[in-house]
Parts: C-alpha cells; sequence; structure tokens
C-alpha cells in the first residue's frame, strides 16, 4: 500500500480528545505484553473489538458525547511535511478516504445521502452518547451520536497479541466501525434491534449478520479505495496490493469467534458467537472486494 504524499490529511472529520499537550505517558488499562492478567483484558477486548453498539458501555451515564476535542496540534502534525509518518495523519487519512467512498457508493447502491460521521481518537477513556468507554472495549461506532471510537494503541494489541500484523488492517479496522454508520443510516441497525427484541433467542445471529454486513462493506471500500480523493481532488491512494488484502483478510480471521474462543482456551460454543467465525468474516470481507459492491453484502437475505 501507497499513500499519495500529495494528499491532504482533513482533520476535520476527526476529533481529536487525547488530550493535547498533556499526560505524558498514558498508557492504555490493559497489559501489553504479558501481565497474566493482561491476556483476560486483551480477549474481552478484542471479543468486543469492532462491534458497533451492543458494547456493554454504561448507558446510565447517557447524555454525554458533548466532549470535544482539540485539534489544534493535530491539524498541524498532519500539514507538515512528514505527516504520513504519524499513524494518526494517516489514519485520518484513511478515514477521510473511507467517507469519500461512501458519499458515493452510497446514493449509487442505496439512492439514500450519505452523512458523514467524526472518528473520535481517545486515549483510555471516553464519554459517547452510548455511554462511558475505556479502550477495552476496543473500537466502536456509537449509533447514538453517530460517531466512530478508537484509541489508536489498540493496533498494537492487534499486532502483537492477534498476530494481525500489517498496515492495512487498520483501514479495514476502520471500514468496518464505518460500515455500521451506513447501517445506522439505511436503518438496517436500528431494524436489527427491534428484530433482537422480538426473537431474543437468535439475538447472536442476528449480531453476527450485522458484523458480517459490516465486514463486506469494509471490502467494498477496499475495492474502490484507490479511486478515491481528498477534497482538492488528489487520490488519497497511490495504490492497494494483494498483499494489503490479505492483511485486512488475516486481521478479519484473527478476530473471528471461533479463533477468540480458541485462544481464550474455551471450547468453540457457535451460540456465542456475536461476530461470525474467522472463515464467515473472510468470507464476507472477500465477497465485499471481489464484488466491490455493497448491494452484495446482503448478509441478512443470505442465511449466514
Ligand atoms: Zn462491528
Amino acid at each position: 500500500m501507497e499513500l499519495n504524499e500529495n494528499a491532504r490529511v482533513d482533520t476535520s472529520q476527526v476529533d481529536d480528545r487525547r488530550g493535547s499537550g498533556g499526560g505524558g505517558g498514558m498508557g492504555i488499562p490493559i497489559p501489553i505484553g504479558g501481565g497474566r492478567g493482561g491476556i483476560v483484558g486483551i480477549i474481552i477486548a478484542v471479543v468486543v473489538a469492532l462491534v458497533g453498539g451492543g458494547f456493554g458501555l454504561n448507558a446510565a451515564t447517557g447524555g454525554g458525547g458533548s466532549e470535544q476535542g482539540d485539534n489544534t496540534s493535530l491539524e498541524q502534525k498532519c500539514s507538515a511535511q512528514d505527516a504520513l509518518e504519524q499513524l494518526d495523519c494517516r489514519n485520518t487519512l484513511y478515514v477521510n478516504s473511507i467517507q469519500a467512498y461512501w458519499r458515493t457508493a452510497m446514493p449509487e447502491a442505496f439512492g439514500e445521502q450519505y452523512r458523514p460521521s467524526k472518528t473520535v481518537f481517545f486515549s483510555q477513556n471516553v464519554s459517547t452518547a452510548c455511554g462511558a468507554a475505556d479502550s477495552g472495549v476496543g473500537p466502536f461506532y456509537c449509533p447514538a451520536d453517530d460517531q466512530v471510537y478508537i484509541d489508536l494503541t489498540f493496533y498494537r494489541l492487534l499486532a502483537d497479541q492477534l498476530g494481525a500484523e500489517g498496515e492495512f488492517a487498520q483501514p479495514y479496522v476502520l471500514a468496518h466501525e464505518y460500515g455500521h454508520h451506513v447501517q445506522n443510516l439505511l436503518g438496517t441497525e436500528a431494524q436489527m434491534r427491534r428484530q433482537q427484541q422480538r426473537d431474543p433467542q437468535s439475538a447472536n445471529a442476528l449480531s453476527v449478520k450485522l458484523e458480517l454486513q459490516a465486514d463486506c462493506y469494509a471490502g467494498a471500500w477496499a475495492k474502490n479505495a484507490t479511486g478515491t480523493a481528498d477534497d482538492r481532488g488528489q487520490k488519497i491512494f497511490k495504490s492497494i496490493t494483494e498483499q494489503d488484502i490479505s492483511q485486512a483478510i488475516d486481521a478479519a480471521e484473527k478476530i473471528g469467534d471461533d479463533a477468540i474462543q480458541k485462544r481464550s482456551g474455551r471450547p468453540v460454543n457457535p451460540d456465542e458467537f456475536t461476530h461470525g467465525t474467522s472463515e464467515q468474516r473472510k468470507q464476507w470481507f472477500t465477497k465485499g472486494y471481489t464484488t466491490g459492491d455493497p448491494k452484495s453484502c446482503d448478509t441478512f437475505g443470505a442465511g449466514v
């Protein structure tokens, strides 16, 4: 994968709440690299990683999410010459690409306007309209305030603890979360929650369909990503290779429900699946990627 160094990083699409200027040495609350207690934290983090909604946040603190970050230092950093060497600037550019894709793809595929959604960069914990969350829940989308939340240190965990290495795992994660945003805009998410209430027994199966659809949407973005441009018409990616796509597929496999259960030493129990197996996640990402068409992502009609 090669990003275009002439592409402008549009930081207005993110909200930097990491606390600029202060708080040096802030780590994530779950030990990385090894304390014994760490494993559980990591497993929990990953189980709920890439979840959109239902991520076990404390809704009692609802009404949050009005907090605003300060993008000043991010803006400076991302307009500098070496911007693309910075993790946060690259991730901002991935967000730009994903949203540029949906601005065109959503009206084309579904006849609906796309409404942009910000990605909030946070450190350790954050208050959202879905309640308070900490890094342990992994990246997530909050339908109530229409925003994606990520502590960027999650990627270290993904690489170090789960072996999903490779840069392209990062835009995959973001594209999956934006897939949930699209589901929210289309009403798929609300419809699925109502179905879950009517039929609690199939709540997990319905959640799997929602998650696999978000993977498929991520694949559709990946296929079309090289066609996305910044607001001045500069291409965002110079190239995306088959190896990048394999990295995304690899990440999708590493976070399959069965893979997570095996890693945690538990017997594999399909009744507990909420995101889909490694095979399913791989399959649906690949479907989106090969068709390049979000309409092909009908996991609800496909009896998965
Ligand atoms: Zn998800």
